[in-house]
């Protein structure tokens, strides 16, 4: 290296050195200039899009299971069980954060957009099975008893108004049977062979 070399490094070290000084001291000094948040005081506002960790308004999941099934990493699990009326009825939906990985799959293709990100984004916990969100807070066994319960009894109910029905049309004529039928009921047109 020449000495003309050598004093043109030292010139760009000193005028590098100065340009970041000066950017420093005006941050320093305007307030308005102000970068450093003082968290956990203050946080930062996430935007719409912000894909946070997942929560799930189980009031309106159908338990569809397809939010399980597109998930590439196998972090959510449910489980569910036919009510009465025919619907699912969740007994467990878990979510293991440790292992999403964001991706959102899992809300796109919620039919019912109860599955979306929150705004939350802090999750730093001391256990690991904290990170599993447990979102049917009632227990499992006792989900499944009352389901079990309200269909035994409406198949009860269902049976008794079989029961109720069966001997009516018994002592009706046959061609008076469209008069034991449920009320709206209209009676099929007979079928051509
Ligand atoms: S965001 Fe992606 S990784 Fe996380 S639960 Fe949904 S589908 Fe799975
Ligand atoms: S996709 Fe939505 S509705 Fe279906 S089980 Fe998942 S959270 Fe529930």
């Amino acid at each position: 290296m020449g000495f003309k070399a050598y004093v043109d490094d030292i010139v760009e070290a000193v005028v590098t050195t100065a340009k970041g000084m000066r950017i420093t001291a005006r941050y320093g000094v305007d307030a308005k200039e102000e970068v450093t948040q003082q968290y956990p005081e203050e946080r930062r506002e996430t935007d719409d899009r912000f894909r946070g960790i997942l929560h799930n308004d189980i009031a309106r999941c159908t338990s569809c299971t397809m939010c399980a099934k597109v998930c590439p990493v196998d972090c959510i699990t449910l489980e569910s069980v036919r009510g009465a009326d025919k619907k699912l009825v969740l007994v467990s939906y878990d979510i293991n954060v440790m292992r999403c990985m964001y991706c959102g799959l899992c809300v796109e293709v919620c039919p019912p957009k109860s599955l979306v990100h929150s705004g939350d984004y802090e999750k730093a916990l001391f256990n690991r099975g904290d990170f599993t969100l447990h979102f049917v807070h009632e227990d499992g066994d006792a989900i499944k008893a009352r389901v079990a319960k309200q269909v035994a009894e409406a198949a009860a109910k269902a049976a008794e108004a079989a029961k109720v029905t069966a001997p009516a049309a018994a002592n009706v004529p046959k061609s008076d049977l469209s008069a034991v039928a449920p009320e709206g009921a209209k009676a099929e047109p007979e079928k051509k062979a």
